[in-house]
């Protein structure tokens, strides 16, 4: 039966079904609007002011805030323009969580500023607002000034703990880059994540909440930030008659082809994070009774709203997957999960800091049976290009690193698939059960 199967993928990118996207592609093209700004970016960015500024229902007495949203090519060049705006030049550090995907840090080194590592709390998985402060004041120590900027990531769409780490770097007069790039839509006490701090990240990559093909976009508290985001990202050009620059600037600015996909996606955002937390939901029922996995949920504090992007879970260290002998035995030949480019090719087929046996074994057994499996983002201190960054950490991450793993969550997913999923799941620990 699993022969005749279509692989179920950890999140697809899934367009409306009335063809919106193409309708604003097209008129793109009707008007000849194929270039990096037009009615499409500017549409786009007002619906996303729109998204953004919501405070939903609940709190609706609440005061509005009028967030500025500056569309552009990567959310990695959001996270850079973002580091520019508050200054951070070479030589200068950075705090950033270490459990992400590498678009959080490795901005940072295209300044010549450094990365410091801040380390993940057990309940949210993400950045530890203690050892967040306890970095702050040993750089001060180490160095003689504090870090320029805080990067919170709200990994796999969990939102951090945002009013704690707001708190710290009020008090030692830090700016926040908040990375929501996988939390779009998530929300802290009613609040969308990446509108707390100075700065917030969002990314339309083609397997994030919603896609323009690729593209981000930077959520800015107000007009003068996102003028000069703007600047930035257009090359720097100062007014006059010919090209006069009078800093360095990049060409990031989001296409109004690409933008046209994301006034569509914007039909269908709600639907996704509605699709998304009915995934979870389901994973969490079929999963209740499935000893040695243990899905990742979000705090009881009902502040706490994640987009459930992807579906995460531990695997308990004791249990044994079928075909676990042969976990590592290989040299993997492309990445895992099919990443776009290039993969450099490796000799050996392990490293330092890995999965355990069991979950690489499980994720060899999923892909078997045509899912998705894959392991959990390896902390970016444990980066062989990182070796020499400072880290302030108790070892969660790398703890969960080696026995979590991510499930499918798209709106591809069915809830078959979910039941599908889960009854693979048992069928490769059958021999722990019983
Ligand atoms: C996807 C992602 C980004 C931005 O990625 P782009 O692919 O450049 O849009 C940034 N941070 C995190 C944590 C991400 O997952």
């Amino acid at each position: 039966m699993s022969e005749e199967r279509k692989p179920i993928y950890l999140c697809l990118a899934h367009m409306s079904e009335e063809g919106i996207e193409q309708k604003y592609v097209k008129e793109a093209f009707d008007t000849n609007w194929v270039v990096p700004m037009g009615p499409n970016v500017n549409g786009f960015e007002k619906d996303l002011e729109r998204f953004v500024n919501d405070r939903g229902e609940m709190i609706n007495d609440r005061e509005t805030t009028d967030n500025v949203v500056v569309c552009l090519s990567a959310g990695t060049a959001a996270v850079h323009l973002a580091l520019i705006g508050c200054g951070v030049q070479a030589g200068d550090e950075v705090l950033v969580q270490s459990f992400t995907f590498c678009a959080s840090s490795h901005p940072i080194t295209y300044l010549g500023a450094k990365p410091v590592f801040v380390g993940s709390e057990r309940e949210t998985w993400n950045m530890d607002p203690v050892l967040l402060e306890k970095a702050i004041i040993d750089r001060k120590a180490q160095t003689g000034k504090y870090p320029k900027a805080i990067i919170p990531v709200a990994l796999y769409g969990m939102p951090y703990r945002i009013d704690e780490i707001m708190a710290i770097a009020d008090k030692y007069g830090i700016p926040v880059i908040e990375d929501a790039a996988e939390g779009m839509g998530s929300r802290f006490d009613g609040q969308v994540l990446g509108t707390f701090g100075k700065y917030g990240v969002l990314s339309f990559n083609g397997n994030k909440m919603i896609t323009t093909s690729g593209g981000g976009a930077l959520i800015c508290q107000n007009k003068e930030d996102a003028n000069e985001v703007m600047w930035y990202a257009t090359q720097a050009r100062d007014a006059y008659p010919y090209y006069e620059h009078t800093a360095i600037g990049y060409n990031y600015r989001m296409s109004n082809v690409c933008a046209g996909i994301g006034r569509g996606q914007m039909t269908v955002l709600d639907e996704h994070i509605a699709h998304h937390k009915h995934v979870q939901d389901l994973y969490r029922e079929l999963l209740k009774n499935v000893k040695g996995v243990t899905l990742h949920e979000q705090p009881a504090d009902t502040r706490y709203d994640s987009n459930f992007w992807l579906c995460a879970a531990t695997l308990d260290p004791e249990v044994k997957v079928v075909g676990q002998e042969n976990a590592y035995k290989e040299v993997i030949q492309s990445a895992v999960g099919g990443a776009a480019g290039v993969i450099k090719q490796v000799i050996s087929a392990t490293t330092d800091c890995q999965p355990n046996e069991n979950v690489e074994a499980l994720r060899m057994f999923m892909l078997e049976k045509k899912v998705e499996c894959r392991p959990l983002w390896k902390p970016m201190h444990k980066q062989p290009v990182y070796a020499n960054a400072p880290v302030y950490t108790n070892g969660v991450e790398e703890e969960l690193f080696k026995v979590g793993f991510c499930l499918p969550a798209g709106p591809y997913v069915t809830d078959e698939d979910v039941h599908y999923i889960v009854e693979c799941i048992q069928e490769a620990l059958k021999s722990f059960e019983s």
